[in-house]
């Protein structure tokens, strides 16, 4: 319960959709999730900076018969520059597309055209998980500041001086490079 929250207004978003109950109200349902309901971005290094993430959702259903669900999902989140190891924030924007596929052949048949997740018995999906999933493909690999102008001056100054000061055999690649010359 928090009565001054911003977006009590969306606070309807389920946690879980009912794939054929959504494609039948055919309506987007928009609300929020809070940044501590996304336990996997911990894991990734990314922490939220947004006050919760929104999240919009709709279904339809393709051609054969099976649920399609469309979502956006709007977030900022920090991450660590793999330059400068300063924070840095990121702008997620995802929109996303992903079949519900209901058994396995016909996750097979649609994986062509969409991203599909096979429904669980309870032929429920998880919205938090789909979720968790977008804001992780938006966070690169190796996140840095778009410019190198960007990054945290000082703390590029203190890597520099720690690699300059690093004496040469605590280099792998110098002491194989060495290594290398005194065979030829
Ligand atoms: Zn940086």
């Amino acid at each position: 319960m928090t009565p001054r929250n911003p977006h009590r207004g969306a606070a309807s978003l389920p946690r879980w959709i009912d794939p054929d109950e959504l494609a039948r109200s055919g309506r987007w349902v928009r609300g929020t999730l809070q940044w501590a309901e996304l336990g996997r971005l911990a894991g990734a290094g990314a922490s939220g900076r947004s006050p919760a993430v929104e999240v919009g959702v709709r279904a339809f259903r393709e051609p054969g018969g099976a649920v399609v669900i469309e979502g956006r999902v709007t977030a900022v989140v920090t991450v660590v520059c793999q330059r400068c190891l300063g924070d840095m924030d990121l702008d997620v924007q995802a929109e996303f597309l992903v079949a519900a596929a209901r058994s396995g052949p016909e996750a097979a048949r649609l994986r062509d055209d969409f991203d599909t997740i096979e429904l669980g018995c309870d032929q429920r999906l998880s919205l938090v998980r789909l979720v968790e999933d977008e804001v992780l493909l938006a966070v690169p690999m190796v996140p840095r500041h778009p410019r190198r102008g960007d990054c945290d001056a000082e703390a590029m100054h203190r890597l520099d001086a720690l690699a300059g000061g690093a004496p040469p055999r605590d280099n792998p690649f110098e002491a194989l490079a060495a290594l290398r010359r005194r065979k030829g």
